[in-house]
């Protein structure tokens, strides 16, 4: 007997839906398989010209239609991707998704959809380096502005919305930071400020949950219109493939596909299949596992003398204590703060940043379990120097002012034993000189001049 999608997985707990899925596919029939086949054919056999027409003429609002799907061309529609579509909708909460090559393309595509020439953006003053960079060196050549605003107080907004405002496009917890933005909040203000505007114009809200990941955070229930992701992090959750996913209700699906069509970011089927087969059904225990691992750690970090500060949304010290409980909330209801830490070292600003960066060094030298890389959300324990590396194309002086200092260090908690990273931490922390007195030569990173080199 055929399952149905809702009625099945509705009884179930989201732990167990994320590894059957959506067994009743309409991108695929595979009642048979009790694993998603993957499909490589960029182009599709069609039965008559009738077909390839009617195809095409369908291409976007099959979901309204309810008609059978036509394939014509992989980067028009595919089924490997379409079945992590619709599963990444079930996980988020959406009515659609649509999958992109990368988490840049996907954020590319949402702003791409949502703004036109002469609109503005607002986003919070601390983001990705490359979503920075798209908003600040790329968009301006289409006439989109962006306005970089403290969105930690939501109460900011209202002094800087204009007439042409268009979305509010926030990360939370932020990277690398992990500060948190109040998207219940910032939805409430924009109701109000929305309701006196016709429909076209409306402010819409554009998240990034690609540090939370659903499972510790679901954006479309708390009032955001879209949700992006990069897929390459947590939900693909191994480091062996790039995607990107826009989650949100039907409306955008069509346009988010044309974009796609038309720009052509797609994400592969051979990308799509992993990030289907093992990283969404493995989501829930690996993040129930870095979670606790995290916490130690974090606890860890808190007492060591070397550390000014240890920034952790499951620690009563996170200054967001009270919001991080409420907002990030797994889908069984219990606190879920996530796999990323972010800490700072002590020093005045070039004591910091050359002390980060040789222990750093050290772990990259002599560590085991810890890996010096970027990305994040993966199986391994990552270390990286976000004002050195991540974030190098946002100007020193933003980083100041939104607390990136040059002795940060972002760790994404993978699966080891805890007590190993432990161990490798604090070796590499006992092996760090006190007074570092200019040992090394650590010039000052001059962002604009990053800026510029993109
Ligand atoms: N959003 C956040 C919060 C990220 O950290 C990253 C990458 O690190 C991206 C988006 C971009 O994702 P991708 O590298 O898959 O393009």
């Amino acid at each position: 007997m055929k399952k149905t999608k809702r009625t099945e997985q509705g009884q179930r707990r989201m732990r167990t839906c994320l590894i059957h899925g959506t067994v009743d596919s309409k991108h695929w029939e595979y009642n048979h398989h009790i694993v998603p086949p993957m499909s490589a054919s960029s182009a599709y056999r069609l039965d008559s010209v009738k077909r390839g027409a009617e195809g095409f003429a369908r291409f976007g609002a099959e979901n309204h239609a309810g008609e059978p799907l036509i394939y014509i061309y992989d980067r028009l529609d595919e089924p490997t991707r379409g079945m992590l579509e619709e599963n990444l909708a079930y996980a988020e909460d959406g009515e659609m998704a649509v999958c992109f090559a990368t988490g840049m393309a996907a954020i590319s595509a949402a702003l791409g959809v949502t703004t036109r020439c002469g609109d503005e953006v607002i986003a919070h003053h601390m983001l990705y380096g490359c979503t920075y960079s798209l908003l600040v060196n790329w968009l301006p050549r289409n006439g989109i502005a962006t306005k970089l605003v403290d969105l930690r107080d939501p109460g900011n907004l209202e002094q800087s919305i204009t007439e042409n405002t268009r979305v509010v496009y926030l990360e939370t917890p932020v990277n690398p930071t992990l500060d948190l933005i109040d998207i219940q909040d910032i939805r409430r203000r924009l109701n109000e400020m929305n309701a006196a505007r016709e429909e076209s114009k409306k402010i819409l809200l554009i998240v990034d949950n690609t540090f939370a990941t659903p499972y510790c955070q679901r954006p479309l229930l708390l009032g955001a219109d879209l949700v992006v992701h990069s897929l390459t992090k947590n939900i693909g959750g191994f480091g062996t493939d790039m995607g990107g996913a826009v989650i949100g209700p039907e409306r955008f699906h069509e346009p988010l596909l044309s974009y796609r069509k038309d720009f052509g970011g797609v994400l592969s089927p051979k990308s799509a299949w992993p990030i289907l087969v093992y990283g969404l059904p493995t989501l829930a225990s690996r993040l129930v596992n870095q979670q606790k691992s995290a916490m130690h750690i974090a606890k860890f970090l808190e007492r060591h003398p070397k550390i000014a500060r240890v920034i952790y949304p499951g620690l009563e010290s996170f200054p967001q204590y009270d919001l991080a409980k409420q907002q990030m909330v797994s889908y069984d209801g219990k606190f879920a703060p996530g796999s990323v830490l972010f800490f700072v070292l002590k020093g005045d600003w070039n004591e910091a940043l050359t002390a980060a960066h040789t222990l750093i060094d050290d772990i990259a030298k002599n560590g085991y379990s810890i890996t010096l890389a970027v990305s994040l959300g993966q199986i391994r324990t990552l270390i990286e120097a976000p004002f050195s590396m991540t974030h190098s194309p946002l100007p020193d002086e933003l980083k100041s002012l939104s607390g990136l200092a040059p002795g940060s260090i972002r760790l994404s908690v993978g699966l080891e034993d805890w007590h190993d990273i432990v161990e490798e931490l604090g070796g590499a922390l006992d092996r760090l000189p006190i007074s570092l007195d200019q040992q090394l030569e650590v010039g000052h990173v001059d962002g604009s001049e990053l800026q510029r080199k993109r």
